[in-house]
């Protein structure tokens, strides 16, 4: 991915007010992602636009092509603002960035998680990817059993978010209640793709397994008891 996708500033305010991005207006692109595995922006801009009349297999239903997600953009800021501060191109340009630049990218940081973490666990862990319904009502990516049950939830985010207004935080934090178990935030560093504190959420992981007596320790000693 070569420019780091701009999906900030009034348009971001106008594109929340005017509800453009919001499921029933757009689409799932996460889960066009996971039916269809675009390996290009191109290739994820035009699923995007394919889904409109809703006859794939995958159910995915598009409200709209990019150009038509911008062009309502682009028309909320006469009803917003009583006048128009951004071009068309512009505000299109904003919804490829949040549609499709960002989603990829995240998608990508979201596999790279999971790899770290199964790399740094042993195999009595499983990191799999939440459902839809759990990642969209519960905020949660991907989900880390221990033996067969679910532990916890990870959220992966750009350092960014760090950064963002405490309201969408606070949305965040509410939705990761209503999941019953712990939920870490892995977050990377956008240029290096790195996770700042991989180790640290291992920990957190391994803590809570040994916490709920599902210690992997004791399944040594059961194995060995014979000694
Ligand atoms: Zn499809």
């Amino acid at each position: 991915m070569t420019r780091k996708p701009y999906t900030g500033g009034p348009l971001n305010a106008l594109n929340g007010r005017a509800g453009i991005s919001a499921p029933g207006n757009s689409v799932s692109v996460s889960g066009l992602i996971k039916a269809h595995g675009p390996r290009s922006a191109a290739e994820l801009e035009r699923l995007i636009a394919e889904h409109v009349p809703g006859n794939c297999a995958c159910g995915i239903i598009s409200q709209g092509s990019i150009q038509d997600f911008g062009r309502n953009l682009f028309a909320a800021q006469k009803e917003h603002w009583g006048e128009y501060r951004f071009s068309l191109t512009e505000c299109i340009q904003w919804e490829y960035d949040l549609f499709v630049l960002q989603m990829l990218k995240g998608n990508m940081m979201e596999d790279k998680c999971k790899q770290a973490l199964a790399a740094n666990l042993s195999d009595q862990f499983q990191v799999c990817y939440a459902s839809k319904y759990v990642d969209e009502e519960m905020r949660v990516d991907l989900e880390v059993l221990f033996n067969g049950d679910a532990i916890a939830g990870i959220q992966v985010k750009p350092e960014s978010f760090n950064k963002v207004r405490p309201g969408i935080k606070t949305f965040n934090e509410r939705a990761n209640v209503n999941y019953g178990k712990p939920v870490f935030y892995a977050t990377y560093n956008y240029e290096t793709e790195l996770f700042n504190e991989m180790s640290l959420l291992v920990e957190r992981i391994r803590k809570i397994a040994s916490a709920r007596g599902l210690n992997y320790d004791k399944r040594v000693d059961t194995k060995t008891s014979h000694k």
